[in-house]
């Protein structure tokens, strides 16, 4: 039973991820573990998509990421450009502005996530050190 031994490890390594993770960061945690293919990978983890269990997103690294929803309030992130750090944050001015626009519209919100693009305080000192020293 070697595909529903593959399916398992899968499956339990994309539930107990809590952040954001690529299709090759759950591939590389697993290929020695597990006799596994890319293309079971990223099958599983669309399949899991559009069940809406995880989530699918484009923070501009050139690469999909995804993140475990089942259960979790929506939430947004600060996205690094230098280093690709992604923080979370919650804001509930956010939550009131989405809910406004959303009635306003008739809208239905069943999740929302604001993407914020820039630089984390750890590279703002390396990109800004040398303007200091001047
Ligand atoms: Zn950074
Ligand atoms: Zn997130």
């Amino acid at each position: 039973m070697k595909f529903t031994k593959q399916r398992e490890a899968l499956a339990k390594k994309i539930f107990s991820t809590r952040s954001h993770f690529s299709a090759q960061d759950i591939y590389e945690s697993l290929k020695d573990r597990v006799q596994i293919s890319r293309a079971t990978v990223y099958r599983t983890l669309n399949l899991l998509v559009e069940n809406h269990i995880i989530e699918e997103h484009d923070f501009g690294r050139g690469k999909k990421f995804y993140e475990f929803i089942l259960g979790l309030e929506s939430h947004n992130h600060l996205i690094c450009l230098r280093c690709g750090k992604i923080e979370e944050f919650k804001s509930d001015l956010i939550e009131k502005v989405v809910d406004e626009i959303a009635r306003e519209r008739n809208f239905k919100v069943s999740r929302y996530s604001f993407n914020v693009y820039g630089y984390c305080s750890e590279c703002q000192k390396e990109l800004f050190k040398d303007e200091k020293r001047k």
